[in-house]
């Protein structure tokens, strides 16, 4: 909390300026403060978030940029926070335990194709997005009904990405086999 005390310092001391760079700077500030935040679960992690956002709005009650800006990123939170079950909301260990499990029951490859969550071996430079094609990815089975145990196998990117809301879950089975056979000849 302490730096983003100093930050919001700098919005109020007119070191920053402008109601862009106001705006920009307070979401970077406040996407900041939510990669130190160590906390048990995702409700106490929302609760400290509206705190940091009061704070930083505080240092000008009149910029309707940098509300805005904020209470976008907020609503972005909740919907999230929406889709992930109350066992993964109140505990975020109980998803790491049940992604590492999920891991070894698929011995380490796409519920789908069977390939590698690393995808540089089959897909060579595509599919490399940011920190998306070196993992598995959580894929919900029923795209309509939130996160959880039951509801999630784990996925490739190609295969996530591909199937999205667009294909059911046994569409998909059928068509990762086909991505399997090609990618193996
Ligand atoms: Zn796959």
């Amino acid at each position: 909390m302490q730096q983003l005390l100093k930050d919001a310092e700098r919005i109020k001391s007119l070191e920053i300026q402008g109601a862009t760079n106001v705006a920009l700077n307070a979401i970077d500030f406040l996407s900041n403060y939510s990669k130190r935040l160590k906390c048990p679960d995702i409700e106490s992690c929302i609760d400290n978030l509206y705190k940091a956002r009061e704070i930083l709005m505080d240092t000008r009650p009149t910029e309707p940029a940098m509300k805005n800006g904020l209470t976008f990123l907020m609503s972005k939170l909740e919907k999230e926070k929406k889709n992930c079950c109350l066992e993964w909301q109140s505990d975020s260990k109980a998803f790491y335990a049940w992604y590492n499990n999920q891991l070894e029951k698929q011995s380490y490859r796409c519920f789908y194709c069977h390939l590698e969550g690393d995808t540089f071996k089959h897909y060579g430079k595509y599919f490399r997005f940011g920190r998306r094609g070196k993992r598995l990815e959580v894929d919900r089975i029923e795209s309509k009904e939130p996160y959880s145990p039951g509801n999630c196998v784990l996925a490739c990117y190609p295969c996530n990405n591909a199937k999205s809301d667009v294909f059911t879950y046994s569409d998909f089975i059928e068509i990762g086999e086909t991505i399997n056979k090609l990618k193996m000849q």
